[in-house]
């Protein structure tokens, strides 16, 4: 586990080059990633653990709702929050 460097976004920018991660509030350096759809706000930059950890698996459980969507299946609640025994057929 590294040791995450927490800093304001003023900080961050007083730092030439680096950048703070939308979601976790580490600093980083290089282009990073885009957090959407974690995080929508314009121009907002995620780190490269945030990018693997929470944005990629967000948008693979959307990418899975828009088959299941398209395949005519609607999610639910019961779907995504678990089986609760209940079964619309
Ligand atoms: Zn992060």
């Amino acid at each position: 586990m590294t040791t995450a460097i927490k800093a304001t976004r003023e900080q961050a920018q007083a730092h030439k080059g680096m950048k703070m991660c939308a979601i976790c509030g580490s600093m980083f350096s290089g282009y990073g990633n885009n957090p959407s759809p974690v995080i929508t706000e314009p121009g907002a930059r995620c780190c490269d653990n945030c990018n693997w950890d929470a944005v990629i698996p967000a948008r693979m459980y959307i990418s899975g709702l828009v088959k299941t969507i398209r395949a005519g299946k609607v999610a639910t609640a019961a779907g995504i929050g678990g089986n609760d025994g209940t079964e619309n057929g």
